[in-house]
């Protein structure tokens, strides 16, 4: 079955009164026939029926044994990291999304977990950190801002190898163009909140679990901590993925036109996107990416300056400042003062991320009208470097 037929029929009529669209359960309890005698469903906490059929779609389309709906994406990796105890310890990707380094390093490290952060762009980087207190592989492929891609496939041996599990962050990619359980992952990640939403309209957090140990485990974890993503947001999170498959496609489309537009732009100093054969690991994202390379891409400018940056992403008509990424219309962000203002310049440029640094998340608009706004601004940008030399 096709992923667009297998998402609109994966969500049922509602077996009560034939709703075609899924009814919002908006109930903290359930009443019991006798105490313990129920319909399956208690507590709204535990369980909730709009929830189930968000948790089964995305399990779906993840081919997951199981899936868990949380309120954010940070709830979902926060959920995952309880599953370790004191003196564990995790290898991760360096340029790792900043909420989780935040989460990771201010409240975890504290409980005695030790994170190493290593370029797993190279699989066999990663042999050097691995020892018998290893429990956790956490990926992100592609990753923010940069576009860096692992090899879920071989890293999923050396997990597989040292009794540790592999997490893989899919937030970026989407599951309509990559789906790591199937290339060896144990856990997949998502932030809802980006590409599953698609509308910059909800914050909410998955995770999907390969079988039923991890699910036993992760449910006991999500019913005893309750971070839970409420009936509303389930709502509008499954009416979103009712697209995703219309939608990420363009999005990829519009991306790797841009990145090709940007790629020969004398302004434009480097363009990182997985979809051009400049990229360094272009193979690896070809084979288990199947031919689409994601909605966002970055670029640095020839004027490598922070004002330069600021100035481009302040100009743009079509492409929004915000930070975020995945919704149906085109944003822009300058990582070195936005998402990663937080690490410390030398670190933050060691990684990658230049202070010309800008990245773009394509909406579904047309491409031809996307690049016309970014010619019109790198010639707006020309006339005020003139403006300013005949000053
Ligand atoms: C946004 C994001 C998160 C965090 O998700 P929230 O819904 O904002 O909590 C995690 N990982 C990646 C890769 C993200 O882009």
């Amino acid at each position: 079955m096709s992923n667009n037929t297998q998402i609109i029929h994966s969500i049922p009529v509602d077996p009560l009164t034939g709703s075609i669209s899924t009814p919002i359960y908006q109930t903290a309890t359930f009443v019991q026939e006798a105490p313990g005698i129920n319909k399956g469903y208690d507590y709204a906490r535990s369980n909730n029926p709009t929830r189930a059929v968000l948790e089964k779609l995305v399990s779906g389309l993840e081919n997951g044994y199981a899936s868990f709906a949380f309120a954010t994406g940070l709830a979902a990796i926060d959920a995952v990291l309880k599953l370790l105890s004191t003196g564990d310890e995790i290898i991760a990707v360096d340029d790792i999304y900043g909420g989780a380094f935040r989460l990771f390093t201010h409240i975890y490290e504290k409980f005695g977990i030790r994170v190493h952060y290593v370029d797993t762009t190279r699989a066999e980087n990663i042999i050097d950190f691995v020892n018998e207190k290893t429990k956790l592989i956490w990926l992100e492929t592609p990753t923010n801002p940069t576009l860096k891609i692992s090899d879920i496939r071989t890293i999923s041996k050396i997990a597989a190898s040292c009794n540790a599990w592999l997490v893989v962050d899919n937030t970026f990619a989407s599951p309509l163009i990559q789906k790591p359980l199937v290339l060896g992952a144990d856990i997949v990640i998502h932030s809802g909140t980006k590409y599953l939403g698609g509308h910059s309209d909800l914050v909410a957090g998955l995770v999907i679990v390969k079988d039923e140990t991890l699910a036993d485990k992760i449910k006991f974890i999500q019913n005893a901590s309750g971070g839970i993503l409420g009936p509303q947001d389930c709502w509008l999170l499954i009416r979103g993925i009712e697209t995703l498959a219309l939608r990420v496609p363009k999005q990829c489309s519009n991306a790797f036109r841009i990145a090709s537009f940007l790629e020969v732009q004398p302004e434009v100093a480097k363009v990182y996107y997985p979809g051009l054969s400049s990229h360094k690991n272009h193979a690896i994202a070809t084979q288990q990416q199947g031919h689409l390379y994601g909605g966002v891409l970055s670029f640095s400018l020839a004027t490598d300056t922070l004002e330069a940056a600021t100035l481009f992403v302040s100009s743009t008509k079509l492409f929004k400042l915000a930070e975020s990424l995945g919704g149906v219309k085109s944003l822009i962000c300058q990582p070195a003062l936005m998402t990663h203002k937080s690490i410390p310049q030398e670190k933050r440029i060691a990684s990658g991320v230049r202070d010309s640094l800008i990245r773009l998340s394509c909406g579904i608009e047309e491409a031809d009208d996307l690049i016309v706004d970014l010619q019109s601004t790198f010639a707006h940008l020309q006339q005020l470097k003139q403006a300013v030399a005949t000053q």
